[in-house]
């Protein structure tokens, strides 16, 4: 096939699972992800280990939300992606839902990422979230990507997590994904801030919602 099928920055496992993933995608999504692939090691590195693990995918055009379920677990990419994608941002919540399927104690069940700055979040576990908003951050700084979780919260989590990259001289930039990183890894370090983050924020002034209560599944 012709060469836009394979993509330098990842091993043969990593492109053949790009390439099931890429049959259910439309063109616009698919250049984004190309680009946001070649740009971010983080997420070539997320998408290897997805083809290495034979990670499931399952497209359900007719329900919402991106989301990993750990009880089938697949990645079940919904009719909400095209919203993401709008914003150029597709990669986005790929990397977030790679992140809990893929990586050690950062699979909860049923997690939805949050959904054009709107409720759309299932949150059942805010410090394992920690690990798939780090893996994000991560994602859309390195492919240089606007920011798709500022518009979730009250606060900026990425300006949260930049200015404790600087403040720890963490390079974004260089960091790789490892499926089982040891706690004092920078990434894991972003985790754990993000995963504070999550748990203490509060998506309106309603004293008592959380993220849980507020969630459209
Ligand atoms: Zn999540």
């Amino acid at each position: 096939m012709s060469d836009s099928n394979t993509n330098s920055s990842l091993n043969a496992a990593g492109n053949q699972w790009l390439g099931n993933l890429k049959t259910n995608l439309d063109d616009e999504a698919v250049k984004q992800l190309d680009s946001a692939i070649k740009s971010s090691k983080f997420l070539a590195e997320e998408i290897n280990a997805a083809g290495e693990a034979n990670l499931g995918v399952s497209f359900d055009k007719n329900s919402a939300g991106i989301l990993y379920n750990s009880g089938d677990e697949k990645v079940h990419i919904g009719s909400d992606l095209s919203g993401w994608e709008a914003q150029g941002l597709t990669a986005a919540p790929i990397a977030h839902e790679l992140a809990h399927a893929l990586q050690i104690n950062g699979n909860p069940d049923n997690v939805s990422v949050p959904d054009q700055g709107i409720d759309g979040a299932l949150e059942k576990s805010h410090t394992e979230e920690g690990v798939a908003y780090a893996a994000q951050y991560i994602v859309e700084q390195q492919a240089g990507l606007s920011d798709g979780l500022i518009n979730t919260k009250q606060q900026s989590l990425t300006s949260t997590l930049s200015a404790f990259a600087q403040q720890n001289g963490i390079d974004v930039s260089n960091l790789g994904f490892d499926p089982n990183p040891p706690s004092v890894s920078a990434d894991q370090q972003l985790a754990s801030v993000a995963g504070e983050w999550s748990a203490l924020a509060n998506p309106s002034n309603a004293p008592n919602l959380t993220y849980d209560q507020s969630t459209v599944v």
